[in-house]
């Protein structure tokens, strides 16, 4: 790993400031990346979630996540091969990366399952950047070794941060899940927003916040 580190620092005089510097970069990047697709790994992903739960509950601004999963992917792998299967999670991590602002998070959270975070997300723009989403990876033709071109589609799920509350990461994962679980269902290659009044605070939620404030008033 050391060498891999170092490997990015030809110039660099070992030992020296910015040697070091560069090392530590590339210890950095190689412990909260994935390998694969470059993209934010899963432990990386799961610490920018809970700082976007802080911010919310702190700021009240409205903030999106976004789970993806790619439709039928085993069929990919089975028919055209595991290195084809790669191919093709590196180009939807790739187009997913294009369709989002700088200041969301997009992470490669399981074997083919990506999540996207997206801070300051009005409530009416999550619906159009979800479909923009998958349109994008829909529209995608993949050039695979033996000259075959591929296209897949994703399902995507997604639930707003309760605002104002102090939530859990993974409250807020589960929901977002959930409705990956009804794209699924409802036929794939769609998109599934929690509804907005439903998502305002849930029961596990005012637990939370009522365990909070009894805490305070100690
Ligand atoms: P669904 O539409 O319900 O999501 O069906 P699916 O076939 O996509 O779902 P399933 O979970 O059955 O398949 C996921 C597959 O992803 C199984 C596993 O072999 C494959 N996989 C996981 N990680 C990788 C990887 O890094 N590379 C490749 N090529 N395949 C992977
Ligand atoms: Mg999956
Ligand atoms: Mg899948």
């Amino acid at each position: 790993m050391l060498q891999q580190a170092g490997a990015l620092l030809p110039e660099a005089e070992p030992y020296s400031e910015a040697w070091l510097q560069g090392i530590m970069d590339a210890l950095c990047d190689l412990s909260s990346k994935d390998a694969l697709t470059g993209l934010v790994n899963r432990r990386s992903f799961e610490m920018a979630l809970a700082r976007e739960v802080d911010r919310v509950a702190r700021s009240g601004e409205p903030a999106l996540l976004l789970v993806l999963d790619i439709d039928h992917f085993k069929a990919v792998n089975d028919t055209y091969g595991h290195a084809a299967g790669d191919l093709v999670i590196q180009a939807v991590a790739g187009a997913l990366n294009q369709v989002v602002r700088p200041m969301d998070t997009v992470a490669r959270v399981g074997g083919e399952e990506f999540a996207i975070v997206l801070p300051k997300c009005a409530a009416g723009f999550g619906a159009t950047v979800a479909e923009r989403l998958r349109e994008r990876v829909a529209e995608l033709r993949i050039e695979i070794a033996s000259g075959q071109t591929l296209a897949v589609t994703v399902s995507l799920g997604g639930a707003f941060a309760p605002q104002w509350v102090r939530s859990s990461s993974l409250l807020w994962m589960e929901r977002a899940d959930r409705q990956l679980y009804r794209a699924k269902a409802e036929g794939r290659n769609r998109a599934c927003l929690e509804n907005q009044v439903d998502s305002l605070v849930s029961a596990e939620e005012k637990g939370m916040l009522f365990a909070v404030t009894q805490q305070e008033s100690e």
